[in-house]
């Protein structure tokens, strides 16, 4: 997918909320790893994702070097200033920003709004002519785009007459041949259109505008930092650049209505502005007839565009300042040289822009809410968590590659859940839910087979607890809201002895209760209590019965020790006696 060169995020800062996707008029964003990406063939320039992101995970590519680059060159870069300038710059009048940017290497800037006038000159014309059905003016470039490339049905309204930017960049080159112009204004759209058109060599936004004057101001020297000179000193102050007119109105809504000295007759003359409302109308253009349409995507006109800097106060304030200068200029109003329509072609044809985004059948949705779980019409709640606005929307983002299956939350909230209660059911463990009546209100299969229950775990009936073993160790864990140890258990009904944690829910006012079946180990510990019981009393035995033989032997020994000593001293006395007799 083509990267916006104008407009794109920052992938570390995006945290995938959706939340520019929501806002996204025409879905010109995908998600690919967790990431916004703006879908370049698909994007209006609306900016309104931009405004709308948490994160500021929006990046404005600057045309800053691109303008210092023409500046270096030396060639002749006159500006044309969008008369929003008044609500967005700080500066209250033309003259003295005409000086900065003199000052910072501009041959000359003029306002747009010359371009403007002629503008409506044209419109003029062609609606006098009386040959359209219904007229839509072609001055904002998303408008344009919206209906290019989403509503070829309201085409053929679009005036085909160029924008007040190049119309004011033929101006220019009409009269200064090797010029080259830049715009400066609030929009972001316009740096696409001034590159389709091939006829304004850059586009600084009033962000970078401000960025550019403040690093001017920081690379000069002390001295030259003063304030900027009067109007009256500008040497070609006596030039058209200086003066104002009435299309000066044309970045508030209505400013192109109230731009025309007559209004034709024949049009009801209406403004529409935002996304929503020009989609409406756009979409339902053949129900119309003999309505002139204004159309801005941005609410409330090109004052409060996407790369505007809104004073205090907002748009409201910002229109104020719009209408305070829109007042004080009409006394100098030239008039439009009408001679130069003819020397100069402001028209401009829009022709039809298609995108790379496929069409889908109903078979393939279809398909993708199957995915999703989605198998009735009840099923699709077009909620709008994704982003989409319908479910089917959202099928044809993830056929069309831009969104993933994963991205319905209600989706994957199912999933989760019953992700959660396969585990819990299919747990080796048993778990009980007790409330505080000390009721078993749920129990997973295993638990039930412990206890001996009836019934099946999916239409469980509540149940209580003391039916199956001792209700107190619960009852302390609910009356201390506190977790407990291991406790063993003894359950008469099926002869097992379980293990039980008990931890308290606080926020459902419920005890959990995770069973161990110990029973074989119990009784495995039992056997060898018994076996080891009867070890010793055998021991014993054997033990007194040694004793007895070996006193017996004993006694023996002593009785034959006794006799030997009898008989050898009976022996040795009479050995002595015959010694005697001898001698
Ligand atoms: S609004 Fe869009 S770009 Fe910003 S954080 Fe959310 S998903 Fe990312
Ligand atoms: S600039 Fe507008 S059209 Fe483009 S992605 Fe953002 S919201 Fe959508
Ligand atoms: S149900 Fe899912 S797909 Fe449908 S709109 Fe809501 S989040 Fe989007």
């Amino acid at each position: 997918m083509r990267q916006s060169p104008y407009l794109e995020f920052k992938r570390v800062r995006c945290k995938d909320c959706y939340r520019c996707l929501r806002e996204c008029p025409i879905k010109a964003i995908s998600f690919a790893d967790q990431h916004a990406q703006i879908i370049e063939d698909r994007c209006i320039l609306c900016g309104r994702c931009m405004h709308v992101c948490p994160q500021n995970a929006k990046i404005v590519h600057s045309e800053l070097d691109k303008t210092r680059a023409l500046l270096y060159e030396g060639g002749k870069v006159i500006a044309s200033v969008a008369p929003s300038f008044v609500a967005n710059t700080g500066y209250e009048s033309f003259e003295p920003l005409r000086q900065q940017l003199k000052e910072m290497g501009f041959f000359d800037a003029e306002e747009t709004a010359r371009g403007a006038e002629y503008v409506t000159l044209q419109y003029a014309q062609l609606l006098e002519k009386g040959e359209y059905k219904n007229f839509i003016t072609s001055a904002c470039p998303s408008a344009c785009r919206l209906i290019q490339e989403y509503f070829p049905q309201a085409l053929p309204y679009l005036a085909p007459v160029a924008s007040p930017m190049v119309a004011h960049a033929r101006l220019i080159h009409h009269e200064h041949p090797d010029a080259k112009v830049v715009f400066i204004g609030p929009c972001l759209a316009k740096k696409r259109e001034a590159e389709e058109s091939g006829e304004i060599a850059s586009v600084l936004t009033f962000v970078e505008l401000d960025e550019m004057i403040r690093r001017f101001k920081l690379g000069r020297p002390e001295s030259s930092t003063q304030d900027l000179p009067p109007a009256d000193s500008c040497p070609n102050s006596q030039i058209v650049s200086c003066s104002s007119n009435i299309a000066k109105g044309y970045p508030a809504t209505e400013g192109i209505i109230h731009s025309f000295t007559s209004l034709p007759n024949g049009y009801q003359y209406l403004s529409i502005d935002g996304p929503d409302r020009c989609m409406e109308v756009l979409e339902n253009i053949e129900h119309y007839e003999g309505v002139f349409m204004e159309i801005n995507i941005c609410p409330g006109g090109c004052i409060n565009g996407p790369c505007a800097t809104l004073p205090k106060g907002g748009v409201t304030k910002a229109k104020t300042k719009l209408f305070n200068y829109l007042q004080q200029g009409i006394q100098s109003y030239p008039p439009a040289n009408s001679n130069l329509m003819d020397e100069i072609d402001f028209s401009y044809q829009y022709p039809r822009v298609t995108n790379s985004s496929r069409d889908v059948s109903e078979a393939e949705i279809e398909k993708v809410l199957l995915q999703t779980g989605k198998t009735t019409p009840e099923d699709q709640l077009n909620c709008g968590a994704c982003g989409y606005r319908s479910c089917k929307g959202k099928a044809w983002a993830v056929i069309n590659g831009y969104a993933d299956l994963e991205m319905c939350l209600p989706y994957m909230r199912k999933k989760g859940e019953s992700l959660a209660v396969d585990i819990v059911h299919n747990s080796p463990e048993g778990i009980i839910l007790v409330n505080s009546d000390m009721d078993v209100v749920d129990a997973n299969a295993t638990a039930m087979e412990m206890l001996g229950m009836s019934g099946s775990a999916e239409h469980f009936t509540a149940r209580p607890l003391n039916d199956y073993f001792s209700s107190l160790d619960f009852y302390l864990a609910y009356s201390q809201k506190k977790n407990t140890e291991v406790h063993r258990q003894f359950i008469h009904s099926t002869k097992r002895y379980v293990d039980i944690t008990i931890c308290y829910m606080d926020e459902h006012k419920l005890l959990f209760g995770q069973m161990k079946d110990v029973t074989e180990a119990v009784n495995y510990q039992k056997q060898l209590e018994h076996l080891r019981e009867e070890t010793i009393e055998t021991t014993d035995q054997v033990i007194m019965k040694q004793m007895r033989v070996a006193q017996e032997i004993a006694s023996l020994l002593g009785e034959t020790t006794a006799e030997t000593k009898v008989a050898l001293l009976n022996l040795k006395k009479m050995l002595q006696q015959e010694n005697k007799k001898e001698m």
